[in-house]
């Protein structure tokens, strides 16, 4: 077979430590052999990051600015015990949270579902996708220990000099205050992201906020929707026959769970970190969810939803033999290369990406998986195989389909 050529480069972001390793195992196995593949190459591993002083994680950022599509690997963030294992300059901070900043937008994450693997949560038949704004709150927040006998104050400057105050907390002892912030733009986008996504997947968008203890900020969110909703979306909504609902974040967290699925979750910031960790794991794994940021001015990053895997690659490390899952790797190179596809209209690329997601589904439908999944699976006679061999099988596969 011919290799597959490309016409514009994938924005292409390295990353650390068990990721790094599938990530040159899924380009030499499954990519290279079948595309003449065209990225430009950023590497985000935490070494390069602190010999750039970070500069490296902004300037992939203005890539995917450049280029539209970006395929991220999953990167250490630092903490303590990183600033001595890698010897930093500083504790830089984590290269999500920088990318996103830069290029706003909503990360969507969906579960990938094979048969024989079943949801934790009996009622869920069809998948929940987590739709995330990726932009402010506590993600670009200001923070503060406060010493005792301290007032502490909200302070707006207005460009001409009208200065408005309101107390947070009079201190007698101790304690912490935070400031955050967000835009009414980037709400509005992440809101618009969200309803052309439903409509696009013709599924119901459920979106949730505590804006009964937030009354403004949080109120802020519920009315963009709202306003957004009523002027442009309900008729379309209408004609596909998909609802637009909005309620408190405990009531939705109670909703999904009797829900069966098939539906958009619309979270703030933090709300989408925690509950797409809790609906990837119910759902079998983390690392069966795809993971994609896509920016109000139409680029799109596409990453797996989980971390390095710290602990398989000190096992790797020390000589033993892992069993890492990198389904959510290779979907993210497959759902990068499909919008490549798409962007540069290459029907060639696009249907390859879609046939080696079918042999990757295919790989464990046969039984073939790594350990995580093993325990999961209702297959019987399962093969339990380390990191390279579900590569391996995947390979097979995809050639005889292809
Ligand atoms: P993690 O890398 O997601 O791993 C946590 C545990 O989940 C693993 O020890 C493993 O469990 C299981 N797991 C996760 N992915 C797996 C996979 N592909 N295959 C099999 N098992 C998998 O989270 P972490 O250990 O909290 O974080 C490690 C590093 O990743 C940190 O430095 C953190 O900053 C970074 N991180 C990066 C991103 C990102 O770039 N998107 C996201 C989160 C965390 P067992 O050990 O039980 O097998
Ligand atoms: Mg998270």
């Amino acid at each position: 077979m011919e290799k597959i050529k490309m016409k514009t480069p994938l924005v292409e972001i390295d990353g650390d430590e068990m990721t790094r390793i599938i990530w040159k195992m899924i380009k030499d196995e499954l990519l290279l052999p079948y595309i003449d593949l065209k990225t430009e190459y950023y590497d985000l591993g935490l070494e390069k990051r602190d010999e750039t002083n970070d500069q490296i994680t902004i300037d992939s950022a203005e890539a995917i600015k450049k280029y539209k599509v970006g395929v991220k690997c999953a990167t250490i963030t630092p903490n303590g015990q990183r600033m001595k294992e890698y010897t930093l300059k500083e504790m830089w901070k984590s290269p999500n949270g920088t990318i996103r900043a830069i290029l706003d937008g909503t990360v969507f994450r969906a579960p990938i579902i094979v048969d024989s693997i079943k949801p934790f949560v009996k009622t869920w038949v069809k998948p929940i996708v987590i739709a995330r704004h990726a932009y402010g709150d506590i993600y670009k927040n200001t923070e503060m220990q406060v010493k005792g006998n301290a007032k502490a104050e909200l302070v707006v400057t207005d460009e001409d000099g009208t200065v408005t105050k309101q107390l947070i907390h009079n201190f007698k002892t101790p304690g912490v205050i935070m400031g955050v912030h967000n835009i009414d733009e980037s709400i509005e986008s992440f809101a618009r992201a969200c309803f052309n996504y439903a409509l696009d997947q013709k599924q119901d968008l459920w979106f949730s906020t505590k804006d009964t203890i937030s009354k403004k900020y949080d109120h802020r969110f519920k009315d963009i929707f709202e306003e957004l909703y009523e002027n442009e979306y309900k008729e379309k909504f209408k004609e596909n026959n998909i609802e637009y609902f909005y309620s408190l974040i405990d009531d939705i967290v109670a909703r999904i769970m009797r829900s069966e699925g098939g539906i958009i979750w619309a979270c703030k910031n933090y709300d989408g970190d925690v509950m797409s960790d809790m609906v990837a794991s119910a759902f079998g794994s983390l690392a069966m969810m795809t993971s994609v940021l896509v920016t109000p001015d139409g680029n799109y990053e596409y990453e797996a939803a989980h971390g390095t895997v710290t602990r398989h690659y000190y096992n790797h490390l020390k000589g033993e033999e892992t069993s890492t899952n990198s389904m959510a790797t290779l979907f993210a190179w497959t759902g990068a290369l499909k919008k490549r596809g798409e962007l540069d209209n290459l029907s060639e690329l696009v249907r390859f990406s879609e046939l080696l997601e079918k042999a990757a589904l295919q790989t464990i439908e046969d039984g073939v998986m790594t350990k995580d999944l093993a325990i999961l699976s209702e297959v019987e006679n399962k093969k339990v195989v380390n990191t390279r061999q579900f590569l391996i099988e995947v390979k097979k596969r995809l050639d005889e389909i292809l």
